[in-house]
């Protein structure tokens, strides 16, 4: 008996069925906030109505689903998932369509599906982490009743051939019909699109490979789904959008009839398949059937050709030369082109009685255009950078002539001191803000790193300045800035108070430094606000409007964080200490290091550590967010973050070539015990010469759940055991020298890159050592054999929880880093007086093998911890409240 296939039955307030007989089913993805800068802004900056208007221009573009995502670092995903989802059940015209529910972490999705109206869809779940837990999440998934997509991922890793998808599917299918008795036609198989014409010869097929595992999906596995995503196909062609929106459409024709029924497509990248000129069809239906040996190469010499086309327009594009002056200035400001610009300021100085008249006019009418593009989210930092670079060279030029008059002084919007405070060094995201600010006519007294509160107040004041930005990176600089902020009220300073920086947040602003200053106080963390935000508040007309306005939002978000704080409750630390985490130490694996003692490394070459980087980190410091590398295909960063990644790789090329940085790191192996719980005591031929001192969660928790400490993870001295655990610094010296050699040419757009891949290679360097050390020094995993990405997300066995970091909050453990590998003398990194590492582009941490070592978050810590902190590293109650203060619960 032939059964009838059941179909898919989706809804929102309206039915979504989905038969053999519907047409493709497309789902919207821009509210999406690991796709969609603009998103991710938005419901960071808890703009939900703004928000929802992406939703609904989604459905009102013709998406039939909408997936929603809310996976982020800084945004709480299970209250933004559930706020949402409520906000959109009260949209009649979002919510007619289904729901995707899209997250990696399964307490968010849990939490949508609460709140969710209709039949919705879970994305996603697979056997990544075993049968167990995907058993687990379908059921709950089933109880529910929502239908689920499910990536084809498995124990080993991601499908990437035909037999592996035919092969995960099947029995993904199995699991989910016989075990768990999951409708089979609320499944839908993702089987991973992944790009072709890349050059590698293991890619060739996998368009083809896609296409024929979803027929054959469909057509053994009754009832279910196929979908995927499609814009990653065409990857190896971005910047070539031509070529691409054709590739879209050639790759679903025939994906379509294979059986693809749902997917995720970008309606603007797609090219009608009529339309597409024949011979590109042709090349293109060579690469993507896979149908002969030079496919890839026929279609990169036809894309040039097709660019080719493009490359002409960009002869057309020189056509702005023949504009009239101020149009001219104002594309090349806009554009960031700084060839001609010289030029074109000097025509326009002949042409005005005084040169100050070209800054304010025609520069200043160019700046306000490229204000409005980014104030409007139309141009991106990076771009704005470039076009500061534009604007000094221009002013660089006309600086003569207007000294030369002795004449007036450009009148600048406002004078802005900007500072990292005392103890801290990091300054990418100041120096940022600063040209930033720069550009668009304020004038600015950068007082660099390390800066004393007394030389803050005293410049202030001799310069007059209008507004004070302190940014800083380390948690012990929140102190600081409370600090400057109860001086400046003490010495009766008017001025408004801008504070960023990663540690800074809005709810330490309003807690801690707003209370302390009458007068205003901004947390800016995104320099795309600072323009605006310094705007209204140096604005005679708007500021006190707009500071009593700040004024009263804090107090709001005071009140409403202080009672969220207070429902919070906390076990002693004794009671802590009896749920520690239980490792069986008569089991459990311990290896012992190959290499004892402590290794220095100088003569490493730059280009070893180029593998390792993680370039998603880069872009965030632009203030570019997503994945890399999906972020250079994304629709709205994308052409900004490909071209921003185009000019690191030239400047990462140069630096290379010319070893123009340089890394140095140290490392020790040593013998290790737990002694009284949370110390570690680190040993050499069993005497002691170091103790850690870890701190413990002291959260309350529900059911038996243990309550961490680092020392959980090496063998007490009871267990008569040597265990070992390691400590590592890595650094690159020479970045603020390079760095300097571009500012000093008015180039901030490059010298603030250089400090950017100098992070990148400190981290890369980090990532690299910790690989030696697992595969060779250590040796407990000898036989690793990791893909960059895979290294990228730190899938291998061991941590290296770095202090200052969640696990080990407590920055002063860094002293005792540097004492036991002599840090200082040996590379030449030192610690300032708020333990941040000079030079900034600095990593340092632990190392421990044990298989079940895994990061967590100590969490807020009580009173008695404190004290108990205290006696055992031998300081003052005082000195331990000091460095252990942003751990220190407030109730
Ligand atoms: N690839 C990123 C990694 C940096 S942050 C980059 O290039 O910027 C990740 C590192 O922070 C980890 O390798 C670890 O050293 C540290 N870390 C992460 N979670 C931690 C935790 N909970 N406690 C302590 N350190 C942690």
């Amino acid at each position: 008996m032939i059964e009838e296939r059941k179909n898919m039955k989706l809804s929102g307030l309206e039915p979504l069925i989905i038969t053999p007989e519907s047409n493709f089913i497309n789902v919207g993805e821009r509210t999406n906030v690991a796709g969609s800068r603009k998103f991710l802004r938005l419901i960071k900056e808890e703009k939900f109505d703004e928000a929802l208007a992406i939703a609904r221009h989604q459905v009102d573009g013709g998406a039939q689903i909408i997936d929603i995502n809310m996976d982020d670092g800084l945004i709480d995903g299970k209250e933004a998932m559930v706020r949402f989802l409520n906000l959109i059940a009260a949209e009649p015209d979002i919510c007619r369509v289904p729901i995707m529910i899209d997250s990696s972490k399964w307490g968010i999705i849990e939490a949508g599906l609460q709140v969710v109206q209709g039949k919705s869809v879970v994305n996603s779940i697979s056997l990544k982490e075993g049968e167990e837990k995907f058993i687990w999440e379908a059921t709950q998934i089933k109880r529910y009743g929502a239908a689920v997509i499910v990536m084809a991922f498995d124990e080993v890793g991601q499908a990437d051939n035909y037999e592996r998808r035919i092969e995960i599917a099947e029995r993904s299918y199995r699991v989910l019909v016989d075990k768990v008795g999951f409708p089979s036609e609320d499944i839908i198989f993702d089987l991973n699109i992944f790009p072709v014409a890349t050059g590698m010869e293991e890619h060739r097929k996998n368009a083809i490979d896609f296409i024929e595992a979803t027929r054959w999906v469909r057509e053994n596995l009754p009832n279910v789904s196929v979908s995927g995503g499609v814009s990653n196909v065409s990857f190896s062609f971005r910047g070539n959008n031509s070529v691409r929106e054709a590739m879209h459409s050639v790759f679903l024709y025939y994906a379509i009839q294979a059986g693809m029924n749902i997917g995720i497509v970008n309606p603007t990248m797609l090219e009608v398949y009529d339309d597409i000129p024949k011979d590109l069809l042709e090349h293109i239906e060579d690469v993507i059937l896979d149908r002969r040996d030079d496919a890839t190469e026929r279609l990169l010499d036809f894309a040039e050709t097709v660019k080719g086309k493009k490359k002409e327009d960009d002869g057309k594009a020189l056509e702005w030369r023949k504009l009239p002056l101020q149009e001219r200035i104002t594309h090349a400001l806009v554009k960031g082109i700084d060839t001609y610009i010289i030029e074109d300021a000097e025509e326009a100085r002949l042409g005005v009685e005084r040169p100050l008249h070209v800054i304010e006019g025609n520069l200043m009418v160019g700046m306000n255009v490229v204000g409005d593009l980014f104030g409007a989210g139309k141009m991106f930092l990076p771009q704005v950078v470039k076009s500061a670079r534009v604007m000094k060279k221009a002013v660089g030029y006309l600086n003569p002539f207007i000294e030369a008059e002795k004449g007036e002084k450009q009148q600048a919007l406002g004078k802005v001191l900007m500072a990292t405070v005392k103890g801290d060094v990091h300054d990418i995201g100041k120096n940022i803000v600063s040209v930033v600010l720069g550009c668009n006519n304020y004038e600015i007294v950068d007082l660099g790193v390390m800066v004393p509160p007394e030389k803050i107040i005293e410049t202030a004041k001799k310069e007059n300045v209008d507004a004070i930005g302190l940014s800083g990176l380390i948690t012990p600089s929140l102190d600081e800035m409370v600090y400057l902020a109860k001086e400046m009220e003490r010495q009766n300073f008017e001025v408004p108070l801008l504070i960023g920086g990663a540690t800074t947040s809005k709810a330490h602003t309003a807690v801690k430094i707003d209370t302390q200053y009458k007068n205003a106080v901004v947390h800016v963390n995104d320099a795309s606000r600072a323009v605006t935000v310094v705007g209204d508040l140096l604005n005679k007309n708007t500021k006190n409007e707009y500071v009593a306005k700040l004024k009263k939002d804090y107090e709001e978000f005071r009140e409403k964080f202080l009672k969220r704080g207070k429902s919070k409750a906390y076990i002693t630390i004794e009671e802590a200490r009896k749920r520690k985490y239980k490792i069986d130490w008569n089991t459990s694996n311990i290896s012992k290091p190959k290499e004892l003692g402590v290794q220095t490394l100088k003569q490493l070459s730059l280009k070893e550590l180029i593998p390792f980087i993680d370039w998603s980190p880069f872009f965030r410091s632009w203030d570019l967010h997503g994945k890399f590398p999906a972020i250079l295909v994304d629709d709205i960063v994308g052409e900004q973050a490909t071209s921003l990644y185009e000019d690191a790789q030239n400047m990462l090329q140069k630096i290379v070539d010319n070893q123009l940085l340089k890394p140095k790191a140290i490392f020790g192996l040593f013998e290790a015990n737990t002694i009284n719980d949370d110390d570690i005591s680190i040993k050499k031929k069993g005497e002691e010469i170091a103790v850690f001192r870890t701190l413990r969660q002291q959260l309350k928790k529900r059911d038996d759940k243990p309550s961490f400490a680092l020392s959980d993870f090496i063998a007490p001295s009871e267990s008569n055991k040597t265990d070992y655990m390691g400590a590592f610094c890595t650094a690159i010296f020479g970045a603020d020298e390079l760095a300097n050699t571009y500012k000093s040419n008015d180039d901030d757009y490059n010298g603030i890159m250089v400090q950017a891949i100098a992070d990148r290679f400190a981290e890369a360097f980090a990532e690299y050592l910790h690989h030696r050390v697992r595969t060779i020094h250590w040796g407990y995993c000898a036989d690793e054999n990791l893909s960059n990405e895979d290294l990228i997300k730190e899938n291998y066995k061991g941590i290296r929880p770095a202090p200052g970091y969640p696990a080990c909050p407590d920055h002063l453990e860094k002293e005792t880093i540097w004492e036991l590998l002599n840090v200082e003398e040996k590379i030449g990194v030192t610690l300032t007086e708020s333990l941040a590492m000079w030079p900034a582009a600095a990593v340092s941490g632990y190392y421990f093998a044990n298989e079940e070592a895994k990061y967590f978050g100590v969490g807020k810590i009580t009173d008695d911890q404190v004290r108990d902190f205290a006696t055992r590293k031998n300081i003052s109650l005082d000195k331990a409240r000091k460095w252990l203060h942003p751990a220190i619960a407030d109730n």
